[in-house]
Order: C-alpha cells, then structure tokens, then sequence
C-alpha cells in the first residue's frame, strides 16, 4: 500500500500522452514544442497569411474509388501503434515502464492470435526502439504473411518539439532504415508519433516517397494531401480520435469510463455509418492499451460483428492505398 501511494505521482509523471489522441498533447507540448514552432494565426494577420498557416496539408482530391475490391461496399483497416515502452520517455521508471512492456509481452501475441482466428490483416506502426527493445515482435508480425509495419518513429519522438529539419530529416531517415531492415521490406506508409506534425514533417514524408500518411483527421475517407495549394501525390488515410482506444482506456482518460461495452457500441455506430457511406473504417489501437482482457473481448466482438456483413473488404492500409490511387480518376 505505502510503495504504491509512493508510486502513484511518479507514473503520472512518467506517463506520457498517447499516440493517436492530439487532444491528449497539451501536456506534452507545452514542455516540448518551441514557441516558435509555427506561425500563430492573429486578429493581425492578413488573408494570405492565414492561408499560408494552414496549407501545410490540406484535405485534397478525395479518393474513395466508385467499387472497392470485389465488389466490396467498403474497406477496413485494423491498426495498432506498438508504442509500449516509449510512451515512457520522459521518466522511464520501472513501474510506468511495465505499463508498456505489457503490450509486447502479452498484448501482441493476443491480438495476433485474435487476427489469425478471423483470418484478417492488420498494419502495424512501431517505433524503430520498439523494434530493438522486443527483436521477437517483427518476426511474429511478418511471420503471418499477411500484415504490414509501418513508421512510427525512432524513439516515438514527437516531431514538432524537435525544431531542426535537418535532425527530423535524419531520424525520418534512419527509422525506414531500420524498419526495413528488420522487416526485409522497405514501408510504405508513416503515421507521426502522437499526431505530431511540425511544419516540415509532410514535407519531409512527401521527399521520403511514402506512398500514404495516416496521422491526420480530416476526414472519413481517403484523399491525396495538398501542400500550399498544390496536389502532393500522397495519399492520407485519416484516423479519427473517436476510433482510437487511448481516448477511451488511456492514462488520460484513467482507464476508468466508459466501459468495454461501451467502446464497442461507438466502433459499431462509426463502422455501420461507413458501411452506409461505402467509404473506410480505420481503427486505432495501442497494444498495452486496448490489448487489456477486458478490451480485446470487445475487439473480438467487433471483428465479428463487421465480418457479419460479409461484403467488407479487410485490407492493411498499404493495400487500401495502392488501391485508391490506383482507381483515382
Ligand atoms: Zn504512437
């Protein structure tokens, strides 16, 4: 009782905000990311000026095709940020850090089982010190043959706060590096660590040749980024705060409300909504986050619910990318 009333400020502490959740960086940013990491937008500020502070990426031509893969009414694409460990950056204590080892230890060999069962693919995004922390998660990933890994950065560092393009750059650089050598094949796609874009990151992702980004939330269906009014040839797949377990589960939202059932009900009202729409539904998972007994009973379920429709086409976001801009017209 005394060792953990001790513990409790040091976790809050070293806990960081989660991967896919912007609303969750306050905290995070406001140690981090410098002053002058873009240009406010002011009373004083001119048209142009305002256009210019947010064209970076911009929602372009959208890209949901007309007929999706065997006659298909739409697409799902299961992912999960295999943060663990580096969620913890900030104090790395043993406690807070167990939190994440979670997600290797026992979270992944779940939800890979759990995909096998359904025979479905899944994209994974890890860091590439994930990778190096459990050398034993990218053989089982790529083992099944049908998953794909994507980039999540080097140490899940959040881009803004770094504030020199040439250091981003390099560390863009050596993470698909590392993740393709350790999974013996270049990545296709990128998703910022904690949503983090500073004003060079999709530059630096358009110039890295990635065939999608998947860290904005325009939107609810794919479309090719434009970048100061220009189209980028980049095709996003936008995530979405409402379909993303950290909100619900995460240290922010103290993994207390609402309950599993819960959670399962919002997944089912946003995919039934795209199925209605025929358009995408991406979910977004952390592994020691939703990878818990009680959440992925509810994934299992959901999985299931979405695989009843029967004319659902399961796909990783590679996949659906290549697709897209394939059909654009
Ligand atoms: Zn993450």
């Amino acid at each position: 009782m005394c060792s953990t009333s001790r513990l409790a400020p040091l976790m809050l502490i070293g806990l960081l905000a989660g991967c896919s959740a912007p609303s969750a960086q306050p905290a995070q940013t406001s140690r981090q990311q410098p002053a002058a990491a873009a240009n406010p937008i002011t009373v004083d500020s001119t048209e142009e000026q305002i256009r210019q502070a947010v064209g970076t990426a911009r929602v372009g031509r959208k890209l949901t095709p007309k007929v999706w893969p065997n006659g298909a009414r739409m697409a799902v694409c299961l992912s999960f940020d295999v943060d663990n460990e580096l969620l913890q950056r900030a104090n790395p204590l043993p406690v807070p850090l167990s939190v994440g080892e979670y997600g290797a230890t026992t979270s992944l060999p779940r939800i890979l089982e759990l995909l096998d069962r359904h025979g479905v693919p899944a994209t994974f995004f890890i860091p590439a010190m994930g990778v190096m922390l459990h050398p034993e998660m990218v053989p089982a990933i790529v083992a099944r043959g049908r998953h794909e890994i994507g980039v999540h950065g080097w140490i899940h560092e959040f881009w803004p706060a770094i504030g020199d393009t040439a250091k981003e750059q390099r560390l863009l650089a050596q993470s698909i590096e590392y993740l393709t050598k350790a999974t013996g094949k270049r990545p296709a796609g990128v998703r910022a660590p904690s949503s983090g874009f500073g004003p060079q990151t999709f530059d630096l992702i358009r110039k890295a040749g990635f065939l999608y980004d998947s860290s904005l939330l325009a939107a609810d269906e794919p479309y090719e980024i434009t970048s100061n009014g220009q189209p980028s040839g980049v095709i996003e797949l936008p995530i979405s705060e409402v379909g993303n377990d950290y909100v619900y589960y995460g240290e922010t939202a103290n993994g207390s409300l609402p309950s599993p059932d819960a959670v399962f009900e919002i997944y089912k009202a946003e995919f039934d909504l795209a199925f209605q729409e025929r358009t995408m539904f991406i979910l977004t998972q952390h592994p020691h986050v939703g990878g818990r007994r009680s959440r992925i009973v509810q994934l299992d379920r959901l999985i299931t619910y979405m695989k009843s429709r029967k004319d659902v086409w399961f796909a990783t976001m590679e996949q659906v990318a290549t697709y897209v801009k394939q059909q654009r017209s």
